[in-house]
This record gives C-alpha cells, sequence and structure tokens, in this order.
C-alpha cells in the first residue's frame, strides 16, 4: 500500500465542478484582485468566525504581520509567543521590528504554556500571539485577565486551526484578532497563497486592508509606507466553494483521529491528549517517539509517508541565532521538534489505508526497520 502524507486531490476533486465555475465567471468579468468574490468571501468567512470583519490577504505570514502593525506594533516593543510554532509566526514578529519573546510549549496540549506567560510580561510587553498549533485551540480565557490587567493584546494565529472551537467560541473570536492561512494544504485552502484577517475591531481591519495595499484608504493617497498584499478573487472564488465544506471535512478528520486514539497502542508511541470535544480540526495528528527518524524510515519502507513539525526549532535556527542563548527554556519545545512525527490524515483517507497505517504502528518495534 502506498499511502501519501496529504493528497490534496481526495479534497479539492469534490468541488471541481465549481471551481470550474468560479474560473469560467472570472473570465468573463476579469475582476481579479478585490471584486466581487474578495467581497462575498470576507462576509462569509467573518460570518463563519463569528466574528465582524474579514480582510482578505496574500498569505498567513502577512496576515499576522499586518495585524501586529496595525495595531502599531514595532521597534521597541515585545510580543509574546509559543517557542513551537511554524517559523512564520517569528517572521512576523521580527519583520515589524519588535522582539519575540518565546514561551516553552506545554507538555500536554503542544500549544503555549498558560502559566509561564506572566512573569515574562514587562513594560514593553504589547501583545500575545497564541498559535492554535495542529489544529487544537488555546484556551484564551486565563488571557483576557493578563489582557485587561497589563494592557496587551491577544492575537491568533489560526493558520492551523480554522473551525476549532473553545468555550463557544471559534477561532478567530478568541482574542482581538485573528490570523488565518489558506495554504493549500490547510484544513481550508486554496489554490495557491491566501490569507486573511478577522476581527471585531473596525479601526483595526481598515487599517490592516490600508496596509495592504500600498498604505492606502484612497487611491493615491498613502497614509502609511504599506505593502501589496491582496487577495485575489480566483482564490476568493475558490475559497468561497470549499468553505461550505469545512465542518463536514474537520468532523471527518476527528473521526479520524479517533481511530488513531483508539487503534494505537504501542508503548514506543505518545498520543496526543484530546477531550473528544470540537476544540480540535486536526490539521496535523501529531505522535511522539523517542525513535522518531526510525520511525519514519520503518513506515517509509511499509509505503506509509510521514512528515515533522518541526524538527528545528526557532532558537536553534540560523535566522535567529540571537535566540539560541536561551534554548534550556525550552525543553518541552526541544523534545516536540525530536520526538514529533505527523501521520497521514486528511478528508478522503479511507478506513483499509488508516487500518493498516495502524497495524504498522503496533507492529513496531525497536529496531524493525
Ligand atoms: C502555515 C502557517 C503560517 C503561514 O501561512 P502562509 O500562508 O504559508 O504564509 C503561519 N503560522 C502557522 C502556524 C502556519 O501553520
Amino acid at each position: 500500500m502506498n499511502i501519501p502524507y496529504l493528497d490534496l486531490k481526495r479534497v479539492n476533486f469534490n468541488v471541481q465542478n465549481k471551481i470550474d465555475e468560479v474560473y469560467q465567471k472570472i473570465m468573463e468579468t476579469q475582476w481579479f484582485i478585490r471584486g466581487e468574490y474578495c467581497k462575498e468571501f470576507e462576509q462569509e468567512f467573518a460570518a463563519y468566525c463569528g466574528a465582524k470583519y474579514c480582510v482578505g490577504v496574500g498569505n498567513g505570514l502577512d496576515a499576522i504581520r499586518l495585524i501586529l502593525q496595525g495595531m502599531g506594533i514595532g521597534q521597541g516593543d515585545e510580543v509574546i509567543v509559543s517557542a513551537h510554532t511554524f517559523i512564520a509566526t517569528i517572521l512576523a514578529i521580527t519583520y515589524t521590528g519588535a522582539t519575540p519573546v518565546l514561551i516553552d510549549a506545554d507538555m500536554r496540549t503542544y500549544n503555549i504554556a498558560l502559566d509561564k506567560i506572566e512573569k515574562k510580561i514587562t513594560s514593553k510587553t504589547r501583545a500575545i500571539i497564541v498559535v492554535h498549533l495542529y489544529g487544537q485551540a488555546v484556551n484564551t480565557k486565563p488571557l483576557y485577565e493578563l489582557k485587561n490587567k497589563y494592557q496587551i493584546k491577544i492575537i491568533e494565529d489560526a493558520a492551523q486551526a480554522h473551525g476549532a472551537r473553545i468555550n463557544g467560541k471559534m477561532t478567530g473570536a478568541l482574542g482581538d484578532a485573528a490570523a488565518f492561512s489558506f495554504y493549500p494544504g490547510k484544513n481550508l485552502g486554496a489554490m495557491g497563497d491566501a490569507g486573511a484577517v478577522v476581527t471585531d475591531d473596525r479601526f483595526l481591519a481598515d487599517r490592516v486592508r490600508a496596509l495592504a495595499n500600498y498604505g492606502s484608504y484612497k487611491k493615491y493617497e498613502h497614509m502609511y509606507q504599506g505593502c501589496n498584499s491582496r487577495l485575489d478573487d480566483l482564490q476568493a472564488g475558490f475559497l468561497s466553494v470549499k468553505l461550505p465544506h469545512l465542518e463536514e471535512w474537520n468532523e471527518e478528520r476527528r473521526e479520524m483521529a479517533r481511530g488513531y486514539q483508539q487503534g494505537i497502542r504501542n508503548d514506543r508511541i505518545t498520543l496526543p491528549q484530546w477531550d473528544n470535544s470540537d476544540n480540535h480540526v486536526f490539521h496535523v495528528y501529531p505522535i511522539l517517539c523517542e525513535t522518531r527518524n526510525e520511525l519514519a524510515a520503518y513506515l517509509k519502507n511499509r509505503g506509509i509517508e510521514t512528515n515533522v513539525h518541526y524538527p528545528t526549532p526557532v532558537f536553534r535556527q540560523r535566522a535567529y541565532k540571537e535566540l539560541r542563548k536561551n534554548e534550556k527554556d525550552y525543553p518541552v519545545t526541544s523534545r516536540l521538534c525530536s520526538q514529533e512525527i505527523s501521520l497521514p490524515l486528511y478528508p478522503g483517507l479511507t478506513p483499509d489505508e488508516q487500518k493498516y497505517i495502524i497495524r504498522c504502528l503496533n507492529e513496531y518495534k525497536e529496531q524493525s526497520i
């Protein structure tokens, strides 16, 4: 059996006809940037998240960066963030000139360790970015207290968690603003790069829209030194076709996660902790194994492709040499980076394929490559 880590065909072929229709219609109108499709998708996605505004942007990295810039965060400011994340979260912070203050991950959730945040808050702290990593929503409730006490903003990096819910709210409505990515492989993916900022803050939404459009609210009048990061209508139209399927796709992912939770029985493997609620949309199904690389090779030999999220933490990247001195402060992140391995999990993965993956995992012993 040959099982790819991700097979987008199985997702996108379900909507092929409607995707073709969008393309045809846009070829008729020839309106490619910030047109009707863009406006429609922004309204639909804001409504889906239970937020007031959505601004389509070029990608997820820009979405985070534009939120920070829109909040006036930059040089001299500090932004608290999980050490265990994709590099884009950190790049967005340093791009603005602000300093990332890393917090180790929590061994239960793999998300930011909530109890370690307060002692890192200083007079320079302007925001906390929570990353709903692997698709599991961070419980932001305890952070509201810090937000009020220290006058700081809560920003969500929701690039992996479209549709996850916690405390009766969706990601996108759990803080002051949220950044989404619609990179093709995400739970809601475009057919190219795309992203969005979601917020209830009218001023911030307008400012992000201007910043992403050459710093301009009005043509040829430039309030800010902005950039060009807009959502194009083809991508917006494709996303509108896929959005109505997101709930069913996420449920399919959760069902598959249940299959792994119940089926995998191997002392060498640690499964993610999950309360079986819809706080998780399993963008990634992360298991831990001390012999991670051997396990990956073992699975590869049996036709099963896996992935690692992420092999090298930000504080060990050459681009961030200055963060390395604090390496010992992030033991959980280090452990996750050396032990995590992501199993295939996506809409369209068949029960037989999953059974085969589970059987291979349960038969895995040391040196069974
Ligand atoms: C994918 C991702 C991003 C970046 O999104 P792009 O659209 O690829 O720029 C940011 N943060 C996290 C956690 C991601 O997974």
